[in-house]
């Protein structure tokens, strides 16, 4: 039978992670990973959430099962963290194992609610947003995200979605969007807000990069606009970059639903999916984040160790722009100073990005993303140089 398995693409990510692992070259520098690193290269478990585990630990005295949408006080927490304390009576949580596994409970019960939606995507976006919505049956589109100079491309998203139906879905990146980290300024989040709600069409938001970007509140700002033009939407919770809880798979579906009969449905089916997929989501993780959340100095230590984690990567993104401008003699790096996130995408062809691997181990992703909290204040200058050797070259 398992002979039968039709050939599948291959994750580049992956693939580039298998050939950085085997290139003996010790000054190789990887940029594809899609995880935060401090200045000596770790990725480290935040000191409040290795306190809370420490305190689970210690106090958890049963491992039983909890409930198909994981525990109340994780929903509440990490509601009020979104989306603020007055949204929580509003909205309908379902815990799930990661971000992933919330983009997936979206479009399962996208296909239970509305079959003949399509989902909107931003062009470029992160490819498993369309691998996730495919495998789940739903039909997928595409609108402009990025202008050719670099900005949020109001105009084009606009004019895409415009073939857009009422009731359709539309993905939007909530901060940091990945891969390019241009993210709408706060006039065009108004703007957007008000142009979906006026369609009729259904915000999906991505959150997994929740402050990274301008900071916490100023990261959660654009949700509370959605919520507060669109009746519905749908927030998917990633806490795996927030927390630094990645392999623990901790996320969460929000469901904003203001009446109370659709979102009792609402909870409802999303147990119901739970239930099917994996019954009890993973809870640990989850538990160790509630806690961080509901003790102030849990919370204040958190806040301090996250905000370091995005003044590092801005402090980054600044030196870097700065280097390429000075080694590569042009301004098209620019606007990686401005950008947001773990991601930027430097623009270059893939021959250029075939050489930076070959001739200098540097690796990078197929598309020119780079993962800026990759690198360190040393390697910034010779990786100028490397990219201005293969452009000049
Ligand atoms: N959305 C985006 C845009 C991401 O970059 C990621 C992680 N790379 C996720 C969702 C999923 O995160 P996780 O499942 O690890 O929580």
């Amino acid at each position: 039978m398992f002979s039968a398995l039709p050939d599948l693409p291959e994750d580049a990510i992956l693939r580039l992670m298998a050939l950085y692992r085997d290139d003996p070259r010790p000054a190789k520098l990887d940029l594809g990973v899609g995880v935060y690193r401090d200045a000596d290269g770790r990725t480290p478990v935040m000191g409040a959430i290795k306190a809370a585990e420490q305190r689970l630990c210690d106090t958890q005295d049963t491992k039983s099962y909890v409930g198909l949408l994981g525990a109340p006080d994780f929903a509440a927490a990490i509601t009020s963290l979104v989306l603020g304390d007055d949204m929580a009576a509003r909205t309908a949580c379902a815990a799930t194992p990661g971000g992933t596994g919330a983009l997936h409970l979206a479009a399962e019960l996208v296909a239970m609610a509305a079959p003949g939606a399509a989902v909107w995507l931003p062009d470029p976006t992160w490819p498993n947003h369309a691998g996730i919505l495919a495998h789940c049956g739903r039909s997928v589109r595409h609108y402009r995200h990025a202008a050719p100079d670099g900005r949020f491309d109001a105009k084009g998203m606009a004019e895409d979605l415009r073939a857009a139906a009422p009731g359709d879905v539309v993905l939007l990146h909530g901060c940091c969007h990945n891969p390019t980290g241009i993210d709408p300024d706060a006039d065009e989040w108004a703007a957007l807000a008000a142009g979906l709600a006026e369609r009729g069409l259904l915000p999906l938001v991505d959150l997994a990069y929740l402050g990274f970007g301008a900071g916490l509140a100023a990261d959660a700002a654009p949700l509370r606009v959605l919520a507060a033009h669109c009746p519905e939407m749908l927030i998917a919770v990633s806490c795996s970059k927030t927390f630094g809880v990645y392999r623990d798979r901790v996320g969460a579906l929000l469901a904003v639903a203001p009446q109370p009969a659709t979102r009792e449905r609402t909870a409802a089916a999303l147990a119901h999916l739970n239930r099917l997929n994996f019954s009890f989501p993973p809870d640990h993780g989850a538990r160790a984040v509630t806690l961080v959340l509901e003790d102030d100095g849990l919370r204040v230590q958190w806040h301090d160790e996250l905000e370091a984690m995005r003044r590092r990567i801005a402090g980054l993104r600044a030196a870097l722009a700065a280097g390429l401008r000075q080694a590569a003699q042009t301004d098209q790096f620019d606007g990686i100073a401005a950008q947001r996130g773990m991601f930027s995408r430097l623009g270059l062809k893939p021959e250029h990005i075939r050489e930076l691997r070959d001739r200098h181990a540097v690796y990078l992703v197929g598309d020119g993303r780079i993962n800026i909290a990759g690198l360190t204040d040393d390697v910034i200058p010779t990786l100028c140089r490397q990219v201005a050797d293969v452009l000049h070259r």
